[in-house]
């Protein structure tokens, strides 16, 4: 019997015009990391976001969350707090300058950092006499985290948010748009994500002062002279007009892609109503998730790797939640704030397929395999 064709997670789901605008950074030999595409998909970001925020558009979301950390002034010894519970992406950069991670768990509403363990831990750090330097909290999965309660802590303790939302592109937060609720926002553009450049990242900054200051360090922070002169480390880490000519067609579906992974997780929880043995991820009054994911956390480990199985068994990918950064021999002597959750989540969720290009045919066969595994 043939294998049947390959489900994916989240696959890059092209709209009409990116190969246009690609073809037009041909046509007008603009291939490099400045160009016409560079700067109008900076704005089309921009009006997406409805604010004043500036946008650097860079190489990829892990490169906005270095320059963001540089910007903020973070440097060798220095302790950020980062979510445990999100991509290792979240975290590296903070190894990148030579400072040291804290890592602090989730909550069990939106599954993002909890705002009492987070104030634990700055006045532990503050007793200790290492007044963490900055904090990167996830919107992880799509889901806002509990912006009121952990912004409400950073000032006051005084401490600048790097909000990732790599994954959140398309979330809203009290109906404001999540990437620029904070001091510094972030996306990524990867190929899994909601919608994709290939590779490719943002910054978002409150003043353009700032926004300069990024892009000055992420075209190798080039002093002001004729020749190549520099003061300080810089970077290479601009988008290239070629690939932002993907992300200027990208935006115009945007919206498009939301609706659709949003009624993929509406497919998902109807049609696994019936199943008491399995849980999904609600959006608290005022959330709005993209749902970039659809994810469930099931009643144990056993079901959740009967499931991921039965999937695999006919090409379908499925994963399991992240794995939390606190567990991850990468980063095994780092000090960590826990509750549970995440080891929880980890050991019991699973992540099914979420692409906004699935048809009804793909999601009626993965539903096919669900309801006999959670009998
Ligand atoms: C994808 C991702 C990143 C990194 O983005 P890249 O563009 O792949 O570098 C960072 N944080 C989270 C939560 C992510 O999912």
């Amino acid at each position: 019997m043939p294998t049947k064709n390959k489900i994916y997670l989240s696959s890059p789901h092209l709209g009409k015009n990116e190969q246009n605008y690609v073809s037009e950074a041909f046509a007008t030999n603009w291939i490099a990391p400045l160009g016409p595409n560079i700067t109008a998909f900076e704005d089309d970001i921009k009006t997406y976001l409805g604010s004043k925020n500036e946008v650097a558009v860079l190489s990829s979301g892990t490169a906005a969350i270095h320059l963001a950390l540089d910007l903020i002034g973070v440097r060798k010894g220095d302790e950020v707090i980062c979510q445990s519970f999100t991509f290792s992406a979240s975290a590296n950069p903070i190894l990148y300058l030579g400072a040291t991670p804290i890592f602090v768990d989730s909550e069990k509403e939106t599954w993002n950092m909890s705002p009492e363990l987070l104030e634990f831990a700055i006045k532990d750090r503050i007793k200790k006499g290492k007044k963490p330097k900055a904090i990167i909290a996830v919107h992880l999965y799509g889901m806002p985290y509990k912006a009121d309660e952990i912004h409400a802590i950073a000032s006051q303790y005084e401490i600048p948010i790097i909000e990732d939302s790599a994954e959140a592109l398309g979330s809203m937060y009290k109906n404001q748009a999540c990437g620029i609720l904070s001091d510094f926002g972030i996306f990524s553009f990867n190929g899994n994500k909601i919608i994709t450049t290939s590779a490719g990242g943002a910054l978002i900054t409150k003043t353009k002062n700032l926004k300069e200051k990024a892009v000055f360090l992420a075209t190798q922070a080039r002093d002001d002279a004729p020749h190549y002169q520099h003061s300080q480390i810089g970077y290479n880490y601009r988008m290239s007009n070629v690939l932002a000519g993907i992300g200027r067609g990208q935006m115009e579906v945007l919206n498009q892609r939301v609706l659709a992974r949003r009624a993929n997780y509406e497919f998902y929880k109807e049609g696994l109503a019936a199943f008491d043995n399995i849980e999904f991820l609600e959006e608290p009054t005022g959330f709005y998730s993209n749902r970039w994911l659809t994810c469930i956390k099931t009643d144990r480990y056993e079901t959740r790797e009967t499931l991921r199985l039965a999937l695999l068994d006919d090409n379908i990918e499925a994963r399991p939640l992240w794995k939390p950064l606190h567990k991850q021999p990468l980063f095994k002597d780092c000090l960590s704030f826990t509750n549970g959750t995440s080891e929880e989540l980890f050991e019991k969720g699973l992540c099914l397929p979420s692409g906004s290009n699935l048809t009804k045919t793909d999601l009626n066969r993965i539903l096919e395999i669900l309801i006999p595994s959670l009998k």
